[in-house]
């Protein structure tokens, strides 16, 4: 069993029941359990800045499942939640994302872990800090806090808007 590390995201519908949602469906994927989630985090869209705010979270699962097979159920899943594609970086009614999966490094055209924009967002680093304030950047040599720490300020705010599950 592997630790992996998940950024959910949402904007779109009733986002923060979305991202509840999601967390509560990765404790019931197969070979795999929820072990620590963060709490609720209200961010401000990075990159297409025209649109509504995101609600962001982190969680933690120990898994079975291998890198490729873990990625393509995240993708049934962002479809069940009601996804639909439509632009990068755009509105959506849920986002799954790998961050790290373990500290295995993964270059392939569709998947690359750990993810390759996480350490440069707030909104991805604030709540895994919250969980794995120690797990480290394979790549970077460096722990998730220490990323926190040292971005630039400014960038999207991030603000922490709820703790336990409702
Ligand atoms: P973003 O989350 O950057 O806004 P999308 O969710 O629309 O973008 O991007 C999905 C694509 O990113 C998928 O086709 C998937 O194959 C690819 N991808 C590559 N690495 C990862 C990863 N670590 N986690 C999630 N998707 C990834
Ligand atoms: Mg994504």
């Amino acid at each position: 069993m592997i630790r992996a590390y998940l950024s959910i995201g949402a904007n779109l519908g009733d986002a923060r029941a979305s991202c509840l949602q999601a967390a509560g469906a990765l404790d019931r994927l197969e070979q795999s359990r929820l072990v620590e989630r963060s709490g609720l985090y209200r961010t401000e869209p990075v990159g297409v800045r025209d649109q509504p705010d995101f609600v962001n979270l982190a969680v933690c699962i120990q898994t079975g499942l291998d890198p490729r097979p873990l990625l393509e159920r995240l993708q049934a899943l962002e479809r069940e939640l009601g996804r639909v594609p439509s632009r990068r970086w755009g509105p959506r009614a849920i986002d799954l994302d790998l961050l790290l999966y373990g500290e295995r490094v993964i270059q392939e055209p569709d998947l690359v872990v750990p993810h390759p924009r996480m350490h440069e967002r707030r909104f991805v680093l604030a709540p895994l800090a919250e969980i794995a304030p120690r797990a480290v950047h394979p790549l970077l040599g460096r722990t998730v806090g220490e990323l926190l720490a040292g971005l630039a300020a400014g960038g999207g705010a991030v603000e922490r808007i709820e703790g336990e599950p409702a």
